[in-house]
């Protein structure tokens, strides 16, 4: 579903991702960890060339989004969700408007399709309630909720999560992690980069662990935090947790 081949990112005379492969399989939820600097975000953000890679490349579906003409580029950014630890929803507009507007601009739908749309998504991250009201009258966990219902709403082939849950108050947390498990029992495909151990355990089929750009070690929640093989790997474990 998704594939990142020997993607490398230099910023400068600085190489921040160094060869990193990854697979992340249909349905599969793959949980990212690593120290600060690591790379996690630039290689989260290269996956949709919000950051241009350096060379490398990037499958989503079959296809590389590396290669193709502008437009193939602009349709195959839709098919990949991104959510981020900060929400950018538009503070003027309500609910509903936020969660339209891309549908209508980028994926040309009616006015009836995309509200349709929207009110589905808004239903399924336990907000449809809140359709009318604006951002500033909605919690830190509920703007990040809506922020994840604008993403689906475009039908994404695979969900990027960079830190989403980092910026909320510890009582918000658990209705976001709640919205991204039942997001993954739908059979969504997601990368998730987060400090929230426990919903890997609990969630993740796969845990990669960063360090220095590198993929320093991969395996099951079980495996990988039970039983960790690198050296970094257990020191970073034994800081976090
Ligand atoms: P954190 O856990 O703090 O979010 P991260 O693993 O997401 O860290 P990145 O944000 O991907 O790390 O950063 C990786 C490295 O790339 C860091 O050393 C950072 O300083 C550097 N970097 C990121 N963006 C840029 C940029 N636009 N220009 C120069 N260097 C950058
Ligand atoms: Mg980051």
């Amino acid at each position: 579903m998704l594939e990142v081949v020997a993607l490398e990112k230099r910023f400068g005379t600085t190489t921040v991702l160094k060869k990193i492969d990854l697979k992340v399989s249909q349905g599969e939820l793959v949980f990212v960890i690593g120290p600060s600097g690591s790379g996690k975000s630039t290689m989260l953000r290269c996956c949709n060339r919000l950051e241009e890679p350096t060379s490398g490349d990037i499958i989503v579906n079959g296809r590389n989004i590396m290669a193709g003409t502008r437009r193939d580029l602009d349709r195959m950014r839709l098919q990949i969700g991104m959510v981020f630890q900060g929400f950018h929803l538009y503070p003027h507009m309500s609910v509903l408007k936020n969660v339209t507007l891309a549908q209508r601009k980028a994926l040309k739908r009616s006015k009836a399709e995309a509200d349709a749309r929207a009110m589905d998504m808004l239903e399924q991250v336990g907000l449809a309630h809140k359709a009318d009201a604006y951002p500033g009258e909605l919690s830190g966990g509920q703007q990040q909720r809506v922020a994840i219902a604008r993403s689906l709403a475009l039908d994404p082939k695979v969900m990027l999560f960079d830190e989403p849950t980092s910026a909320l108050d510890p009582e918000l947390v658990g209705s976001v992690l709640k919205v991204m498990k039942d997001l993954k029992s739908k059979g969504m495909t997601m990368v998730v980069v987060s400090h929230e151990m426990g919903f890997a355990r609990e969630t993740a089929d796969r845990v990669v662990f960063m360090d220095g750009g590198v993929v320093v070690e991969e395996g099951k929640p079980d495996e990988l935090f039970g039983n960790p093989k690198a050296d970094r790997t257990r020191a970073f474990l034994s800081r976090v947790s």
